[in-house]
């Protein structure tokens, strides 16, 4: 469907050279598809993703943040599978093309994207309530993917990053404008919340680490309380998690007090990746930390049985936290 500015003018302007340039794209934006040239000797990976206005973010939300969490959430997907990212399609619904916010979505995008080394190879423009969907595909050498079904009874559970930054971020953005006001020393970390709800930093290069080390591997999109019960029952496995050994941010402590714990829980929105990994890769898995610069840490085990059991100050609690529903409801 064509668009008042012009499909045609859109792409020239806006998106035919939007990310890294790569020579195994034979055949890029221009034709009727895309013609890429997979390494040899390397599994395809896909995973695709999209962001609906007033389902995965607020209205008026910024174009940049916009542009990067689409190809963020997908380079996150393709990280929890030890992948290497490649190419990029873009299927664009807009209610009217706007100059400023394409401008802008088109930098968020791009600037992650060649940070990535991913090439933006084709898409499709349409018009209509705003949503953004990013199909990305990446390679693995064969059989070096890592899945959520590897993980084994005895395995060490470890998470990337800090939790609940995002979530937290998010409450804070949505509040802006409104009566809520923060202790004068935590204002200065709503900054930095807010950044990590918009511009998530995919873990990518920690996932290609992992594909020797992990056993098993998730992003976490919904919340560890969601997602680790999903790599727990892909595994055939139950979990224990030491809800006093979650890693949590100083910003995060300073704004949430004494229920951050329960934001790093159940809040989504952090893509940092949750794997497990046996024991005797402990040492190799800190050293690959300090490497990348990005913490890990070890809070729990997988065992047998199944479900998550949570365990504070030695001894098992229940917790009834609604689950992250982004901000739909
Ligand atoms: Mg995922």
């Amino acid at each position: 469907m064509g668009m008042a500015m012009g499909e045609g003018e859109i792409i020239e302007r806006y998106f035919r050279h939007l990310g890294a340039v790569r020579t195994d794209v034979a055949l890029g934006i221009g034709d009727d598809a895309a013609l890429l040239r997979p390494a040899p000797g390397c599994e395809l990976v896909q995973s695709t993703d999209a962001l609906i206005e007033q389902v995965h973010f607020p209205a008026g939300s910024a174009p940049r943040s916009l542009g990067h969490r689409a190809l963020a959430i997908n380079l996150s997907d393709l990280a929890a599978m030890g992948a290497t990212p490649a190419w990029a399609l873009l299927s664009l619904t807009l209610p009217r093309p706007e100059e400023a916010w394409l401008g802008e979505f088109s930098r968020g995008f791009a600037r992650l994207a060649r940070e990535h080394e991913v090439a933006l190879v084709g898409g499709n423009l349409s018009r209509g309530p705003l949503s953004i969907t990013v199909q990305l595909t990446g390679q693995v050498p064969q059989g070096t993917a890592v899945r959520r079904s590897g993980g084994r009874a005895g395995d060490e559970l470890w998470v990337s990053g800090t939790l609940g930054d995002a979530a937290q971020g998010l409450i804070l953005r949505l509040a802006e404008g409104g009566a809520q006001a923060l202790p004068p020393d935590a204002e200065s970390y709503a900054a930095w919340l807010c950044a990590r709800f918009e511009y998530p930093a995919p873990r990518v290069a920690l996932g290609v680490g992992l594909r020797k080390l992990a056993s098993a591997c998730i992003d976490l999109s919904d919340g560890l309380l969601a997602d680790l019960p999903r790599l727990a029952a892909a595994s055939g496995c139950g979990a224990e998690l030491e809800v006093d050994r979650l890693p949590l941010s100083p910003a995060l402590r300073a704004v949430s007090g004494d229920s951050a714990w329960q934001q790093a829980l159940a809040g989504g929105e952090d893509y940092e990746l949750c794997f497990t990994a046996s024991a005797a890769h402990a040492p190799q898995l800190q050293e690959l930390a300090a490497t990348l610069g990005v913490p890990l840490c070890c809070c729990g085990r997988l065992r047998d049985g199944s479900g998550v059991e949570l365990r504070r100050a030695g001894t098992v609690i229940q917790f009834a936290h609604p689950p992250f529903d982004h901000f739909g409801a």
